[in-house]
């Protein structure tokens, strides 16, 4: 009874900080998992105290609100994590159903389960009255004012009777980002983006957020019933309300499954936050017999993904320096497993990125790992006493030389003799879209560099195939290999060339797009801003990065010694083979493919290609992976040409063909 009355205890606290404050002090994974322990406690001891969270919907709410008492009661969902629960929930539906002498087949209907805040919307005589929160599922807070706000919720709709729907108010990805790229403080997710938003006072705040709804369901529809599930959806389009694109009618529990696991591979495709899918039982008849729990419907279920959050202690933060002598700091967290994957560190930006994060050493930290992504810290949560404020090196951590700060970045200028900058300039030189070197990789660049005590990118070109045989693990294949591979750099194509070199900002679009207007690497030498800015997509800050570059005397000395040693880029022929691939063409990515989407992403860019998000008619090409999401249908319909992996292997290699 002590580990039940404390875990009902610290339950009920984290519920008030999430539901109550809108500021949470664990992520959901940590939260459910303490409340299945709790949920399988009670059942083992055959007890349950009276405040106990699995009694209950929500949590208290706040005074500074008007209190809606619901016409219509608001529930949570009963929750699984796996096929098997999921089968044992519709078993043991069935077994109700059958004792009533139900006979019918059921039908589910399938759809996103949103993560933001529950709504429930009343309108009369057309006019949007009251909008609310579930609070405790008995009554919430009216929030109309701030509802208002959210463009895609009609303030008025055709119907006069009295219409009760429930609904959820999210904050989109893009939203999200858009506002933290500004904030002073950074929302940390998008659900308590929203939550926050709609339970603050003033309404200016809520329109910033840009929030958007969707409606699932109709609770009260003065002088009519519906019969299914299917029908209320249908009326909510009707209506005129922003109903889901996602819902299914599955005919039986197969095709539930296969609708769960399209829409796990869609999630990353999404613009707002989903933490599952929802399965309803379709008929309301079957509804009415299987009825409620005190939390919950029997005939409806969340099928719960895998979390992409949790929260860790901020152990330390290291600084590291970057090709381009940027100084970066990661986070060193204490491990957690995060989708199957542990989890130690983590990006962090810069310290104003710390700074807006409230990041301090020995704070418990929001940690965010979904798809691919690297791990990302996304702010800090609950008290921060005791915790240490992080401090920005004063000098360079690996060569010791004094830092220098241009607004939010932080640099070592010694780009000459900092060894961390002068092996990943190497390995950027020798990089695929760079001099393109085989075998000189991140770490064969630092061996080459130590062992040699090489001072200069060009001083590769000075070895001989003996000196390679002298390099530890080094064969007379593998150092014949990487000779050749360097000698056989010396003609490289001019963007490859332009990228090779690392210039700030650089990055290989735009060495493309140079090479392709000004066809030499000697006219791009002698280039004056104002030639620079007559490229297309050449804006001011890397017209400026060119001109500075080419002006400093080290890099004057290298270029020349590049040249000595018969280092020549290739003049650009009138057009580009390769780049023309997919230049000018519009791309969809969906599914998921054997390179991290970023790179794919980076690669098509690079042969010209524009990469979107969302499918529309002015796509030229989807590139559909595994599990592709709902874009391959929207693509299918559109008529929009698909390209799987394979496909887009010979467009990028065809090029290259042709190129010679
Ligand atoms: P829930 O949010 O998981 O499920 C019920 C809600 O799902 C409904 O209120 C509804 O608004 C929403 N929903 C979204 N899409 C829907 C759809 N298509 N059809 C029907 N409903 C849909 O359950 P809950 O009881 O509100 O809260 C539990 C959740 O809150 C858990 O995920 C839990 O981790 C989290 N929580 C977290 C903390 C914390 O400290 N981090 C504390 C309390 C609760």
């Amino acid at each position: 009874m002590d580990e039940m009355r404390r875990l009902v205890d610290q339950l009920n606290r984290y519920s008030y900080h999430y539901y109550t404050l809108d500021d949470p002090l664990v992520s959901d994974g940590e939260y459910d998992a303490l409340f299945d322990q709790l949920v399988a406690l009670e059942k083992k001891e055959g007890q349950v105290l009276a405040d106990s969270p699995s009694q209950r919907v929500g949590g208290p709410i706040l005074e500074k609100f008007e209190r809606v008492d619901h016409e219509v009661p608001l529930y949570s969902l009963d929750k699984a994590k796996s096929f098997g629960e999921l089968e044992d929930w519709a078993k043991r539906n069935q077994r109700i159903l059958d004792q009533a002498g139900y006979g019918e087949d059921l039908a589910y209907m399938v759809e996103l389960k949103f993560d933001g805040l529950t709504l429930s919307l009343t309108y009369e005589e057309g006019l949007l009255k009251s909008a609310a929160t579930r609070g405790n599922g008995v009554f919430g807070e009216e929030i109309l004012p701030q509802v208002r706000t959210i463009e895609n919720i009609p303030l008025r709709i055709k119907a006069q009777d009295k219409i009760i729907v429930h609904g959820e108010g999210l904050m989109p990805l893009s939203a999200l980002e858009k506002y933290n790229q500004k904030a002073e403080e950074k929302l940390k997710n998008a659900r308590n983006g929203a939550a926050g938003a709609l339970r603050n006072l003033d309404p200016k705040v809520t329109r910033r957020r840009h929030l958007k709804a969707y409606i699932f369901n109709i609770g009260l529809y003065e002088g009519r019933s519906f019969k299914t599930d299917q029908e209320i959806k249908e009326t909510i389009q009707d209506l005129g309300l922003p109903l889901s694109p996602y819902n299914h009618l599955k005919k039986n529990l197969a095709g539930v499954k296969e609708e769960i696991e399209k829409i796990g591979a869609m999630r990353p495709d999404l613009d707002f936050l989903i933490d599952g899918v929802v399965i309803k039982i379709n008929d309301l008849r079957a509804r009415e017999i299987l009825g409620f729990t005190n939390r919950f419907p029997r005939w409806a279920l969340a099928y719960k993904f895998e979390a992409e959050e949790t929260t860790s202690l901020l152990r330390d933060v290291e600084w590291n320096v970057g090709r381009t002598g940027k100084i970066t700091p990661t986070a060193i967290l204490d491990p957690v497993e995060i989708g199957g994957v542990t989890v130690g560190r983590a990006t962090l930006n810069n310290i104003d990125d710390i700074r807006r994060k409230k990041l301090r050493i020995g704070a418990r930290v929001l940690v965010r790992r979904s798809n691919d992504v690297i791990p990302e810290i996304l702010g800090s949560m609950g008290d921060l006493a005791g915790t240490k404020e992080i401090h920005l090196p004063t000098h360079c951590p690996a060569c010791g030389t004094e830092i220098l700060t241009k607004g939010v970045h932080s640099f070592c200028p010694n780009s000459l003799s900092c060894e961390p900058q002068l092996i990943r300039q190497l390995a950027h030189f020798a990089s695929r879209d760079g001099m393109d070197i085989e075998g000189l990789s991140e770490k064969t660049s630092a061996l080459l560099l130590k062992h040699f005590n090489l001072s200069s990118i060009a001083d590769i070109y000075k070895l001989s195939q003996e000196d390679f045989l002298g390099l530890p693990s080094f064969k007379e294949k593998r150092a014949e290999n990487l000779y050749q591979a360097i000698q056989s750099s010396k003609k490289p194509r001019l963007a490859n060339f332009i990228y090779s070199l690392g210039i700030h900002n650089v990055g290989i679009k735009s060495s493309r797009d140079l090479a392709k207007h000004f066809k030499s690497f000697a006219a791009l030498r002698s280039a004056t801003k104002e030639d620079l800015l007559q490229v297309p997509d050449i804006g001011e800050i890397i017209a400026q990065e060119l001109v500075a570059y080419f002006q400093e005397d080290h890099i004057r000395k290298s270029l020349e010694e590049f040249k000595a040693l018969g280092i020549e880029p290739q003049k650009e022929k009138a057009v580009d083979p390769r780049g023309q691939a997919l230049e000018g063409k519009t791309l969809v990515i969906t599914g998921s493919f054997d390179q991290p989407r970023k790179d794919l992403k980076n690669r098509l860019e690079a042969l010209g290609a524009k990469v979107t998000s969302s499918v529309s008619k002015n796509t030229d090409y989807l590139l559909a992976g595994d599990n592709p999401g709902s874009k391959l249908q929207k693509a299918q319909d559109l008529g929009i040409a698909i390209l799987g992996p394979d496909q887009l292997l010979d467009i990028i290699e065809g090029g290259q063909d042709e190129e010679g």
